[in-house]
């Protein structure tokens, strides 16, 4: 069952700092979905296509769904139409093909690009190299039904907070690279998804302007 003092806590401590909360929702129930929802809460998050598109068609049509998880190509048309926000790009292909599906559905996502940052083994998201290859060729700028908003990156599962912390710092500065290289006139360009759970306090000392949280509001997952 949800957690809604935690909750509560949260949306207190995010409002304050004009921080975005996505409630991570992953593994969850509708019937817990709802819990949260009905305290006034619309922005959730889910890492599954399917999964995501099987809530998204069930419950309120206000709500804001994020998509948080790697995503396959031939997934993009199950999430799509249903995603206010996408925060998992990880590669030229993924947001190309995410245009595309977006300019069917006549709308517009808005979309992060996933820097890798910690140093664990399965890497994740766009090395600050490749990432920058990319924006260099300007296509970028042709994709006219996706609005780059900002970065995302997860830290280390670690209890290192020193480690952690340098994590986050990078990922600032990678924003801070982007901005001022790529996307200095884009006002929408502002946002650091960074924090879950376990480091979210680190993340928003770092910056952070979207907090990830799932197990504080929703409880541990099995
Ligand atoms: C599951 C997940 C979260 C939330 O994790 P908690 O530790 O439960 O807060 C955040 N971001 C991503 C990408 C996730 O997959």
């Amino acid at each position: 069952m949800p957690e809604l003092e935690n909750l509560k806590k949260l949306v207190k401590e995010t409002q304050e700092k004009k921080i975005k909360l996505v409630a991570v929702s992953k593994t969850k129930s509708e019937e817990e979905i709802m819990e949260v929802y009905k305290t006034g809460h619309l922005h959730f998050g889910e890492n599954k296509a399917i999964e995501l598109k099987n809530k998204a068609e069930k419950l309120p049509k206000d709500i804001e769904w994020h998509f948080i998880g790697n995503l396959q190509s031939n997934k993009v048309k199950f999430v799509v139409p249903h995603v206010s926000w996408i925060h998992s790009i990880d590669r030229p292909k993924i947001i190309k093909a995410i245009n595309k599906e977006a300019q069917k559905a006549d709308k517009k996502i808005k979309v992060l690009l996933q820097i890798y940052i910690a140093d664990e083994e399965s890497k994740i998201g766009f090395s600050m190299e490749e990432l920058k290859n990319w924006l260099k060729g300007g296509d970028y700028q042709n994709l006219k039904n996706v609005e780059i908003c900002g970065v995302m990156g997860m830290a280390t599962f670690t209890d290192d907070t020193h480690q952690i912390k340098q994590e986050f710092s990078l990922l600032k500065e990678y924003f801070d690279q982007l901005k001022a290289g790529y996307f200095s006139d884009n006002q929408n360009f502002k946002e650091i998804s960074m924090g879950m759970t376990g480091d979210y306090k680190i993340a928003v000392e770092c910056g952070s302007t979207m907090l990830r949280i799932g197990s504080l509001i929703f409880g541990e997952r099995n």
